[in-house]
């Protein structure tokens, strides 16, 4: 056991195992995306199996992060005056030695690797073939932004003015990944950070936060910036967070809030502070248009997996999906999709067959609704079960016959529910998903040039996935942001060139004369 209490897996010789031809980036190397764990190896197969028989003992109980919890309203005062206070030495220094900095980040959450899935697949029931991608993707924001707070430097003309505090408020269902990511941006664009992890998935967000902790502290005679620049709050277990959460929103000294979060948590956030800047990344209620040129057999494979992987709890699941013409017609689609949904095996992630994992909470009031009742017209070609007493643990459900503007149609669910629609034409299919107020992500199954082209054009959603499934955007390959109610504040996508530039002021150089 470290110092924490938490115990590490040693990992497999990595270098060996994990496709060394792809080194991840770092130390001012060209950005490379960092290889997931080969699942067929053996060797990693023997360490996989170690990180959850781990997070099966410690799934009850354990709470690394109650170590870094505030109590008072006078702790969250100086928890904000230590972030600023380190903040303004962070930001002085150049983009280049926060980006060496950044780079060493990404090699302790290489280093951390087990500790976060064992985290995770304990306390979010993720499984490791989801868990193991979302590491890979906050180190991949370590080494991008590292790129990224390099390029700062070198703009002509005009002086990059960072922020003195950031606070990120992350979701709880990528635990590591996004309140990575959003930390990682805000300490790029040289911002102190004060981070409030999500409540069910505090200590994923913990773990994480202490990866990055290390590395401070690893680089703190080169920098004289310690880990105070990065502050870590939750409350003790068991008290109420709202008043913590407003608090720290409302606090003269933010200068801006990421959010990752559902839409009303956006516009409650707003209601904290009507000044409020805030980049926030919201709901999702995406669809799948399914066409009669499309490869069936890897449509209903895609759809089944965007729709049901990590149950469903992603912005960017697909929630429908809109058969066209003759593929609503006939029934084959319906039996591949049916079939493929069936065959997931529903479990916890230590069991080794689960392909799907619970959710994370019994589900509240609108998932219940999602998962137990059917509108006008709809039946369950797949009917979901609740399958232990934990209410989490739950059967996938495939809904048909869901009729346009009906409260399926427009609502995000956020599990394991999919509804099929019908459409006559593909003109249809993409008015149909364009009535919805999200615009997240969005998916084709079509091998017509056309139809892709007039889909491309029409369909409203900041991403875009074409004969593939529509989750698991990758850093840089695919920037993530959304249009519509999907996106709240600033635009600019996470993952993506632009994403740091809006973090800060820019201040030209003087004019002479
Ligand atoms: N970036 C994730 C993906 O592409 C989704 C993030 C979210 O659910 O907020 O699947």
């Amino acid at each position: 056991a470290d110092a924490s209490g938490r115990r590490t897996v040693p990992g497999p010789n990595r270098t060996q195992d994990r496709s060394a031809q792809r080194p991840s980036g770092g130390d001012g190397a060209a950005f490379s995306n960092t290889p997931d764990t080969d699942p067929d190896l053996p060797a990693n197969r023997a360490w996989g199996r170690a990180i959850l028989s781990r997070a099966e003992d410690s799934r009850i109980g354990t709470d690394t992060a109650d170590s870094a919890t505030l109590t008072t309203e006078g702790g969250l005062d100086a928890v904000v005056h230590a972030a600023v206070t380190a903040g303004e030495r962070w930001g002085a220094l150049t983009g280049a030695q926060r980006g060496a900095v950044l780079d060493e980040m990404g090699r302790a959450l290489e280093r951390h690797r087990a500790d976060l899935l064992e985290a995770m697949a304990s306390e979010a029931g993720k499984t490791l073939d989801q868990g193991d991608p979302e590491v890979s993707e906050a180190i991949d924001f370590a080494h991008y932004y590292a790129t990224l707070a390099r390029e700062l430097d070198a703009v002509d003309g005009a002086r990059f003015v960072p922020s003195r505090l950031t606070v990120v408020t992350p979701p709880w269902n990528f635990p590591v990944a996004i309140p990575a990511g959003s930390t990682l941006a805000a300490l790029a664009a040289g911002s102190g950070v004060v981070i409030k992890p999500a409540k069910p998935a505090r200590r994923s967000g913990a773990v994480m936060v202490e990866a990055l902790w290390e590395a401070l502290d690893a680089t703190q005679s080169e920098t004289g910036v310690g880990r105070e620049v990065l502050q870590l709050v939750q409350l003790p277990k068991g008290q109420p967070g709202r008043g913590l959460g407003q608090r720290l929103i409302a606090h003269p000294d933010v200068d801006r809030v990421i959010l990752t979060g559902g839409y009303e948590t956006a516009e409650l956030f707003r209601s904290f502070r009507k000044d409020l800047p805030l980049l926030a990344e919201t709901s999702g209620k995406n669809a799948i248009i399914v066409t009669p040129s499309a490869d069936l057999d890897l449509a209903a494979r895609d759809v089944a997996q965007s729709a049901f992987g990590h149950a469903g709890q992603k912005c960017s699941a697909a929630s429908l999906v809109v058969l066209v013409g003759s593929v609503a017609r006939s029934k084959r689609f319906h039996h591949q999709l049916v079939d493929a949904v069936r065959s997931l095996h529903v479990g916890y992630p230590w069991d080794a067959r689960t392909q799907m994992g619970p959710i994370i909470e019994p589900p509240g009031e609108k998932l219940q609704r999602g998962l137990t009742q059917l509108g006008d017209g709809e039946h369950w070609v797949l009917e979901p079960r609740r399958l232990d007493d934990s209410d989490k643990l739950w059967s996938p459900g495939v809904r048909a016959g869901v009729r346009p503007g009906s409260e399926y149609h427009l609502t995000e669910y956020f599990g394991p529910v999919l509804g099929v629609m019908t459409a006559a034409t593909l003109e249809e299919a993409v008015a149909l998903v364009n009535r919805i107020e999200y615009g997240l992500t969005s998916g084709l199954h079509s091998l017509d040039a056309e139809e892709i082209a007039y889909w491309t054009e029409h369909i409203q959603a900041g991403n875009l996935y074409v004969n593939r499934g529509i989750t698991g955007a990758i850093v840089r390959r695919q920037p993530f942001g959304g249009w519509k109610k999907s996106a709240v504040g600033a635009g600019a996508k996470a993952g993506g060139p632009n994403y740091l530039v809006g973090l800060g002021s820019w201040q030209d150089a003087p004019v002479a004369g």
